[in-house]
């Protein structure tokens, strides 16, 4: 053991100190006090150094209390060398308010943990150093330095967090202390580097690692005053990877001419949402019964190719509902179940489907058989009988899916069908009486008078519409012709049936065989216009055939050869109005004022050997056309006024 002189130290100067902590210290804090005190040699060998310190309201410090002599130094402030160095002893006695007092011997230094957060005094400081003379010559002054270091004593609190719906990692600690990240990957070969912070990034992670990869992330906190805490959770990082798409329909049904945006979603292989980079391209296709459904692209442009097959459409796109299911090509009596089918263009094997049901809607035109009328005949305008005869009515049909559909706005208008009814009209085929009711029939609305044609309404509350056609004054075809108003949908929304306009029952006269007692002719303008003249009703077949044999007979009892009848016009096929101009005479127009059911017929006269002009208007019968007369008259068969001679049937 090295012999060691001693001195005993004076305090020089009164040690008072205070420190005030207003809140607790939320990291190491340092109180250095300067300690100023004279050597004094004591009868050992020893120096002492002993001072009271106060250290006032010591507030909050709940905290290890380390207090230590670090330096002493003579009064040249050469120094005489660490207390370590110099084997010093530091004793400290203390009080801790009214809670607690005590005294602590340590070598060098003393720790002191204060129970309560209140006053904190240190009443004696000793220090008594010792010292080898042999090295170190006692000084008079000695300075000195007391340290007083207070910590927190809570350890630090850490947390790691990985949202699931984020991709980051956040760890964090009450006092944000220094942070070590430690981890293990799974699977092993996985290269992460952590950025120099507490935020992991997944994406960025991600990018090199493999589509999943699970690691376990420990966080170390520590204080470099004291205090560690460590915590550990496993995360999953995974790639976004497409799994399939799915594909859903803002419609429930999509009825024909209607259209329904599509949505594309990527989904992962636990058929979560995920994201996919919005400028990969997605091909949609119509895979079963592509006749009935296509799509309409962000451009609004509606894909008419065949196979159904849109194709190079950015994710974006697909995933915000730009591009619709259009059902504009055919209208299903029952539903149909398109297939839409989405796949990624880079790998077709990620894709989606969906079956969108296709509904019927229809706007039509319900009329039971027979679809007949009886031309408009004014002679037969008291007859109800007859003019009930003239009438078609009908419905008006709006359906979706079966069901109805109203105040759905629509027209009802009618057009002849060219060249029906005998009408060949050969010279003057332009010719047409538009917006004439005689020619075209037209629409009584059902509780109501007026005619109409067109006829523009919507169908009521059961999605239909009561109407009735009334006949033209023609034999024909009449085509009834109905579309939607609805701009939109009316290219779709259209229907037409045929209506015959037609004297029921007659037959033509030009079958019925003659015996050579009769013959046709017509002039060349009147072939060209109505070629098919003859028709008539059975009974003025049967009569009129009779009167012809009587005549033929009596023509060749009388006279030097028999007198073989030129018949003319009789009716056309289906009787009404027979225009001989050819243009559509109107239904009181007095040319060729009868013909119109079959009653009727125009007799040849070319060597007026029936009439003769005396000047009046319809000319003079001869003898023979007296006897004609008499004859036609006894088979019911009336002359007309007209010419040259024309019989009318009077029953
Ligand atoms: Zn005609
Ligand atoms: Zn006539």
């Amino acid at each position: 053991m090295v012999i060691k002189d001693t001195v005993a130290i004076a305090p020089r100067s009164p040690m008072e100190r205070s420190t005030t902590f207003s809140s607790p210290p939320q990291t190491c804090y340092n109180i250095i006090y300067e300690l100023n005190a004279t050597a004094v040699k004591t009868p050992r060998p020893r120096i002492i150094f002993i001072t009271p310190v106060r250290i006032d309201t010591l507030v909050y410090c709940t905290s290890v209390f380390n207090c230590g002599v670090f330096g002493l130094f003579d009064n040249s402030t050469y120094p005489i060398g660490p207390v370590s160095n110099l084997d010093a002893q530091v004793n400290i006695t203390y009080s801790e308010g009214a809670n607690a007092s005590g005294t602590v011997v340590s070598y060098p230094t003393v720790e002191i943990r204060p129970t309560t957060t209140h006053r904190f005094d240190v009443k004696t400081l000793e220090v008594i150093l010792h010292y080898d003379p042999v090295y170190y010559v006692p000084a008079d002054i000695v300075f000195g330095y007391i340290h007083f270091r207070v910590a927190p004593v809570t350890p630090p609190t850490i947390s790691i967090t990985f949202p699931s719906e984020d991709t980051t990692i956040v760890v964090s600690d009450t006092y944000l202390p220094t942070m070590i990240l430690q981890e293990r990957h799974t699977p092993p070969d996985a290269v992460v580097t952590w950025r120099p912070s507490n935020i992991i990034s997944a994406a960025e992670y991600m990018t090199s690692a493999s589509a999943e990869t699970t690691v376990t992330v420990t966080a170390t906190a520590t204080r470099p005053c004291g205090g560690e805490q460590t915590a550990t959770r496993r995360v999953t990082f995974k790639k976004n990877l497409v799994d399939h798409f799915e594909i859903t329909c803002e419609q429930d049904t999509v009825a024909f001419t209607e259209s329904a945006k599509i949505f594309v979603q990527a989904k992962d292989v636990n058929n979560q949402n995920i994201e996919l980079a919005a400028d990969k391209l997605v091909t949609f296709t119509v895979t079963t019964n592509a006749e009935y459904g296509t799509f309409i692209d962000q451009d609004g442009d509606t894909l008419k190719t065949t196979p159904v097959k849109l194709e190079h459409i950015p994710y974006a796109d697909a995933k915000a509902g730009e591009i619709q299911f259009a059902a504009v090509k055919k209208n299903p009596v029952d539903p149909v179940l398109c297939n839409v089918k989405a796949e990624l263009e880079s790998d077709p094997s990620k894709a989606g489907e969906a079956r969108i049901p296709v509904v019927e809607q229809t706007l039509k035109i319900v009329m039971e058989p027979p679809r007949e009328v009886r031309p408009s005949i004014p002679t037969e305008d008291a007859d109800t009988n007859m003019t009930k005869l003239r009438k078609k009515t009908f419905e008006v049909q709006m359906t979706r899916n079966k069901a109805a559909v109203p105040n759905h706005p629509f027209r009802l208008w009618t057009n002849y069908v060219e060249q029906t009814g005998g009408h060949d009209h050969g010279d003057t085929r332009t010719v047409r009486q538009t917006d004439n009711n005689d020619n075209y029939g037209y629409f009584v609305a059902e509780g109501k008078s007026e005619h109409r044609r067109p006829l523009d309404d919507v169908t009521n509350a059961n999605g239909k519409f009561e109407v009735t056609y009334n006949a033209s004054i023609f034999g024909d075809s009449m085509r009834i012709y109905l579309q939607s108003r609805d701009p939109q949908k009316a290219k779709f929304f259209k229907d037409s049936v045929t209506v015959v306009e037609k004297v029921e029952g007659l037959i033509n006269f030009r079958n019925v065989v003659s015996n050579g007692r009769w013959t046709f002719a017509q002039s060349a303008t009147g072939a060209t216009r109505h070629a098919d003249n003859n028709w008539c009703s059975q009974s003025m077949s049967n009569n009129l055939q009779k009167a012809i044999r009587k005549f033929y007979n009596w023509s060749m009892d009388t006279l030097e050869s028999p007198f073989v009848l030129s018949l003319n016009d009789m009716s056309l096929i289906f009787g009404g109005r027979f225009d001989v101009s050819g243009k559509w005479d109107s239904r009181n127009s007095q040319a060729h004022l009868y013909h119109r059911k079959g009653t009727s017929v125009d007799i040849n006269d070319p060597s007026n050997r029936i009439k003769i002009d005396d000047g009046s208007r319809y000319g003079k019968w001869t003898a023979i056309g007296i006897k004609l007369k008499n004859i036609f008259d006894d088979y019911g068969l009336s002359p007309e006024n007209e010419r040259p001679v024309h019989f009318e049937l009077r029953y």
